[in-house]
């Protein structure tokens, strides 16, 4: 009875009747994004959105490996010629990616883009064989030295290049949950691409993500339950294009300097986005073995990996979930 009274008085002050979920899709870094809350004033949660929006849009504006404008691009230009003082995020995404190259025995390498650089996805672009060895000798995340009292950074080699693509959308999400948790949302989803962030449930009940079918669009081959986490897929039906039979696609084996060919896919799940972001790149290119155990190895990380015939593979905390 007073719960109903109660119910009565926030109806008649007009509270329940704007809670709602509300929703946008649009366009940031290069990709499709959707954000997803629950907030009791409608006002208040167009705005939230906007400002997470614009936080995954500055994110991508200063990490763009080439264009004008860019923190990233201008480190490129300049840090073969000595060293160059950046922005403490900056600093930070380059550590993370260090880490990571360490953890994996160099499969996750942001210096992959003296190769990366040298395809077009879109157009069907790739590079001569011989153009294409001699970049793959430039891939090293050893030549991207950092300083961390001086907070500063120095490429070791002329022609070495990196591209942040496998951490910085992951590292964007992020942000954008932290602008919504800390402005009070309680219940949210933000997915940029391939990167999915939840903040809590859908109220009373898990979010549902399904692993896309890497050969049949809009296919799920899996539905996953999450709660107050994030997941990440890579995949090789993103960015390709086939020639001679060959797939070329946008996640490179930095040991091969060619397109990593052991997974269609690779979805890795954990507390943030930009390691899961990290890892998903990582396990793509490890393929199924040295994937699961690298995975199997972390705490609170799970993963999905499917084949190149199809094959569905879970860490051992998926299987005993
Ligand atoms: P994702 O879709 O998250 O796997 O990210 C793919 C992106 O990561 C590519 O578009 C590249 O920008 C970048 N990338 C490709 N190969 C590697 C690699 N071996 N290590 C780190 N980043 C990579
Ligand atoms: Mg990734």
């Amino acid at each position: 009875m007073g719960r109903l009274l109660t119910l009565l008085c926030l109806m008649l002050l007009g509270f329940p009747l704007q809670a709602q979920w509300l929703t946008r899709n649009a366009e940031a870094m290069g990709t499709s994004v959707r954000i997803e809350l629950w907030q009791p004033d409608a006002a208040t949660g167009e705005r939230l959105i906007d400002s997470a929006l614009a936080e995954l849009q500055r994110v991508g504006r200063e990490f763009h490996p080439w264009r004008e404008g860019s923190q990233l691009a201008e480190l490129n230009r300049a840090a073969a010629g000595g060293w160059q003082p950046v922005s403490a995020e900056l600093f930070g995404l380059l550590q993370r990616a260090d880490q990571f190259s360490a953890l994996s025995g160099g499969a996750f390498d942001i210096t992959f883009a003296s190769v990366g650089r040298l395809h077009d996805y879109r157009r069907g672009v790739k590079p001569d064989a011989a153009s294409r060895a001699q970049a793959r000798a430039l891939i090293d995340y050893r030549q991207v030295a950092l300083d961390g009292a001086q907070q500063r950074v120095r490429y070791r080699r002329e022609g070495v290049v990196v591209d942040l693509g496998g951490i910085a959308k992951g590292h964007a999400v992020e942000r954008a949950a932290t602008l919504l948790r800390r402005a009070g949302v309680e219940h949210a989803q933000i997915t940029a691409g391939g990167d999915t962030r939840f903040i809590g449930d859908r109220r009373g009940r898990p979010w549902g993500v399904g692993v896309q079918h890497p050969r049949q669009p809009g296919e799920a081959l899996a539905l996953l339950p999450m709660i107050d986490e994030a997941i990440s897929t890579s995949g090789d039906y993103e960015r390709y294009f086939v020639d001679g039979g060959v797939r070329y696609h946008h996640i490179i084996d930095p040991a091969r300097g060619e397109s990593a060919d052991q997974l269609q896919s690779a979805s890795v799940l954990g507390s943030d986005s930009l390691t899961t972001d990290a890892l998903s790149t990582t396990v793509f290119v490890l393929g199924i073995e040295a994937g699961l155990a690298l995975i199997n190895r972390l705490p609170n990380t799970e993963c999905v990996l499917v084949d190149t015939r199809g094959r569905l593979h879970y860490s051992n905390g998926l299987l005993r979930r």
